[in-house]
């Protein structure tokens, strides 16, 4: 099918035909015959993208009278950056007519000026509700002689909170006019103001009721909570071309997320709503011209945002309203393009992505964060590629090469080849080498990659979650990375790593490492890892204590003897607990530090048995010794 097959105008044909539109879209081709010189009420459900601007400026333009300066069209959008491009749309579509004038009027600009350009005359209006109400109160616009409205992204207004000024509009515009709503997803409001204002309307649907735009591959990864991030970098990282939008529920969080990826060395920017007019329309002319490749956006922000060719978009967080979420994937996969919308989910999350499935109408994919591998070669198939379209600017170039040349006639071309990509390829490899696989299980598990472990030191060692990771990467050597999931309990904890690790921690049993006088144990837990629900179920808070108490309590801790065991605490524990600085002592200096049992019960050690008397209180000496290692933590972890 053509527009000329459509029967639109012939001036109007001239004009989309210079501006590239070969083909009409499914939605023009549904509305141009039914809108054009008819009169009628219409109902669309259309994602942004679609090309749903000319479905309803095309027919618009053929029923206006150009002569007359009254205004006959009024096009309602949720947001000024809507307004703008509408507006020029429009001019653009009516190149070859005469006389034609468009007004965009729209909040957070001087409203004098618009109130001017008004007077002058146009048969069109854009506006945004808010706006145009004040306009209205104050008697600028005349809207008795619009014979159009056309309600763009309706769902939007309304969830924007426009509902009484889109109420307060229409029943202040002629009863005669016909009205054209569009919307991507049809809540319950939509349909009250589609049986309340129109007249049988013509129902129009490109795509499944509900659906989302069929040309976005919807995927999800689960991960924990603490590896959003992490998680994100690993997307900028896999998609080195990312032209992306990545979307965050708070302005604080956008901000932070910007932030952090600012930091981190990304092409990355905010745009919020505590940021000023100014500063959001910087930030989003550097996006349009693609200066920009990562825009961290907030839902009301990003609102009509019409950049085309954006290849990704990135739930950081999932939208409050799962309705928001059609919004937010519809910025990519836009005038025919595919893209790929990307949410990164707990698995506490997982079922706000079925709720969002019944909404498109469509699934998700669970694909796997990609790992440091996987991004490793994607950078270094990107170099690759790039050394074939890099632009060689010979002239400039010229007089370095024959030098340069001759530095390097040494190496054959493999070699060359090699250490030219191995430039690049290291700095990626070396940040992730050590990587860790974010994945988990929806249900929360690790996918058994990682193992969960129970030691037997908790808050009444004086550890808190920070302190106590400290603490096992110093006895362990592992880097801080693999330990995670920490859970600090009373008298002891729990804590994850990689399975590779496990037989680490499992060697330092045998070294018998003491901390406040009580040989350190590891086991591995039976509950499930990551996430940890299952603990409590399978340890019972109090037994678990007991357990602990009976096996490392007290005088057992003498048989753990030896001239290999290592010391935490007395004299030495500064760090970990107490005393002076973390050195370890052999076995009879450690007696003579903290001197046992014995000594326990003095104030300056927190040896052995009488720590554990806590459990059961005894008295205020043991209590004011934990207060004190509590405040020795404290200073240790500043
Ligand atoms: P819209 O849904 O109106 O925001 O349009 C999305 C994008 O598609 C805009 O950049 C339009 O210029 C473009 N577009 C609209 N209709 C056509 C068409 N028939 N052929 C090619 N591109 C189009």
């Amino acid at each position: 099918m053509t527009f000329q097959e459509l029967g639109l105008e012939p001036m109007l044909l001239k004009a989309v035909t210079e501006m590239g539109f070969e083909n009409p879209t499914p939605i023009q081709e549904q509305t141009i015959p039914q809108l054009q010189g008819k009169s009628t009420d219409m109902v669309a459900l259309a994602q942004t993208g679609t090309g749903k601007t000319a479905a309803f400026g095309l027919p618009l333009l053929t029923k206006l009278d150009l002569n007359s300066r009254f205004t006959q069209s009024l096009i309602l959008a949720p947001t000024r950056e809507l307004c703008v491009q509408i507006s020029k749309d429009l001019i653009n579509y009516s190149k070859f007519l005469n006389g034609l004038r468009v007004t965009a009027v729209y909040g957070g600009a001087p409203i004098m000026g618009q109130i001017r350009d008004l007077k002058a005359g146009s048969q069109v209006v854009v506006a945004t509700p808010g706006r145009l109400i004040d306009l209205i109160e104050r008697k600028a616009i005349d809207l008795s002689h619009v014979d159009v409205v056309v309600l763009d992204e309706a769902d939007e207004m309304l969830n924007m909170g426009f509902k009484d000024d889109l109420d307060e509009i229409l029943s202040n515009t002629p009863p005669t006019k016909n009205t054209w709503l569009f919307s991507a997803t049809m809540p319950r409001e939509v349909e009250r103001i589609a049986s309340k204002y129109m007249e049988s309307p013509l129902e129009i649907s490109v795509g499944k009721k509900n659906s989302g735009n069929e040309n976005i591959q919807h995927i999800y990864y689960t991960v924990n909570q603490r590896d959003r991030y992490a998680a994100l970098k690993r997307i900028a990282d896999f998609y080195p071309d990312i032209f992306g939008i990545v979307f965050c529920r708070t302005k604080a969080e956008t901000q932070e997320v910007a932030d952090n990826l600012i930091k981190d060395g990304y092409n990355a920017d905010a745009l919020h709503g505590d940021l000023s007019q100014a500063q959001r329309d910087l930030v989003m002319k550097r996006f349009r011209s693609r200066t920009l490749q990562m825009l961290v956006a907030t839902d009301v922000a990003a609102r009509g945002i019409d950049v085309n060719n954006v290849t990704h978009v990135i739930n950081y967080n999932l939208p409050e309203e799962a309705e928001n979420y059609t919004h937010r994937s519809g910025r990519t996969g836009r005038a025919g393009k595919t893209g790929i919308a990307i949410a990164i989910v707990t698995p506490r999350e997982v079922n706000k992505i079925r709720d969002i499935e019944r909404i498109i109408q469509n699934t998700f994919t669970k694909a796997d964060v990609p790992d440091g591998a996987a991004v490793c070669e994607k950078q270094l198939f990107n170099l690759v590629n790039k050394l074939h379209t890099v632009e060689v600017k010979d002239e400039e170039i010229e007089k370095y090469l024959p030098k340069i040349y001759e530095e390097l006639k040494d190496l054959s071309k493999e070699e060359l080849i090699k250490r030219f990509v191995s430039e690049e390829f290291n700095r990626f490899y070396t940040y992730y080498q050590n990587s860790q696989d974010l994945n988990i299980s929806n249900e929360g598990g690790n996918n058994g990659k990682t193992t969960r472990f129970f030691i037997n030191m908790g808050q009444l060692d004086g550890f808190n979650r920070n302190s106590i990771k400290d603490f096992l990467v110093e006895i362990s050597g592992l880097n801080a990375r693999l330990i995670f999931n920490i859970d600090v309990k009373n008298s002891f904890s729990f804590f994850e790593t990689e399975n590779k690790c496990v037989d680490e921690f499992l060697a330092l049993n045998k070294k018998g490492i003491e901390f406040n006088a009580r040989v350190i144990s590891f086991e591995v837990s039976k509950a499930k890892a990551s996430g940890g629900y299952g603990e409590k179920r399978s340890y019972g808070g109090g037994s678990r204590e007991d357990r602990g108490r009976s096996s490392y309590g007290g005088g057992e801790r003498k048989s753990y003897g030896g001239g290999e065991r290592k010391s935490y605490g007395g004299g030495e524990r500064k760090s970990y607990g107490g005393g002076e600085s973390r050195s370890y002592s052999g076995g009879g200096e450690r007696r003579s530090s903290f001197g046992g049992n014995k000594e326990g019960g003095e104030r300056k050690s927190y040896g052995g048995g009488e720590r554990r008397s806590f459990d059961k209180p005894s008295g205020e000496k043991s209590f004011s010794g934990n207060r004190e290692g509590a405040e020795r933590r404290k200073r240790f972890t500043k």
